[in-house]
């Protein structure tokens, strides 16, 4: 199997949103050092956030908190008595931090996460457990409710290493049948598991670091269409679907350009230039060019 196919097969199997059906080799090979170089430069701030901010561990506890408050407000629930509790959450970067691998490779000036750095990362079982993501999946299980890992990890590929990795950090349910990975390549919406799970559950929360992690049908939608479903969506958040903040990578950054990896780098100084300035009116930054060289 050549490098372009192995490229294109693995961009679809990923679960890593940065890779969206790129061909690496695309980019002059000239100028792919400097590629991965800008893509590593903007990694870097993100990465940093997440690996040392007191705020997104903060972020973390808020949602594990505000999903077992939910859980307990569903067992005091009379009502919710015609099925059993469940939960539902996503793996990477909800319960697993895969930050140590990500920063390991932007420290190298390589911020291209792409499907086979993805693979070989997943298969050294490195991923730990985000902050308060074992007191919160025991805090579940101590209370009788099922716990469904919904996950995006292609299950051919990495079946073995997820299961290993899961269970060395303790996590509970980790088995086949609360484990549900992506077993079909070309069905990466995740909306036929959360349906099996809820033909038999009652599912209480829906957990997840992309918007692709909550039955709300954005798989494939533009930027502006993610954003009017989570704006359709608003009152649930917080309460039915708990999200974790991911600046680093996610299907955020394919729907600004499904050719991300495989920019030139002028094209890709041109569209973090255009990207950055949308939306802002043209008073807005009239308003800002009137101060900004201001002397205090
Ligand atoms: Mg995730």
């Amino acid at each position: 199997m050549n490098w372009k196919k192995v490229i294109c097969i693995a961009a679809a199997i990923s679960s890593c949103a940065t890779c969206a059906g790129v061909e690496a080799e695309t980019i002059p090979q000239e100028q792919q050092a400097i590629s991965n170089q800008q893509l590593a430069d903007a990694e870097m701030m993100a990465l940093l956030w997440m690996r040392t901010a007191a705020e997104y561990r903060a972020l973390c506890y808020q949602a594990y908190n505000a999903a077992l408050a939910q859980v307990d407000k569903a067992i005091a629930d009379k009502k919710r008595k015609k099925k059993p509790l469940a939960i539902v959450l996503d793996c990477d970067e909800t319960v697993t931090d895969n930050t140590a691998a990500m920063a390991l490779s932007t420290a190298e000036g390589n911020g291209a996460f792409t499907p086979l750095w993805w693979r070989n990362s997943v298969h050294a079982e490195i991923s730990e457990a985000m902050p308060g993501a074992l007191d919160f999946l025991r805090a579940v299980e101590k209370r009788g409710v099922a716990i469904f890992y919904v996950t995006n990890r292609y299950s051919a590929m990495n079946y073995e290493q997820t299961m290993n990795n899961l269970k060395a950090l303790n996590f509970p349910s980790v088995d086949a049948k609360h484990v549900l990975m992506m077993d079909d390549l070309k069905v990466s919406d995740k909306q036929p598991r959360f349906d099996k799970i809820a033909k038999k559950y009652d599912v209480v929360v829906y957990m997840g670091d992309n918007v692709g992690d909550f039955p709300l049908k954005t798989k494939g939608k533009s930027l502006d269409e993610r954003s009017d479903i989570i704006d359709s969506a608003k009152k649930d958040f917080g309460t039915r679907y708990i999200i974790f903040p991911n600046p680093a990578y996610g299907s955020w950054v394919s729907a600004l350009s499904k050719d991300y990896l495989t920019m030139t780098p002028n094209q890709r100084a041109q569209f973090f230039k255009e990207f950055l300035s949308k939306g802002i009116s043209a008073e807005t930054k009239q308003k800002y060019d009137n101060e900004k060289n201001k002397p205090l």
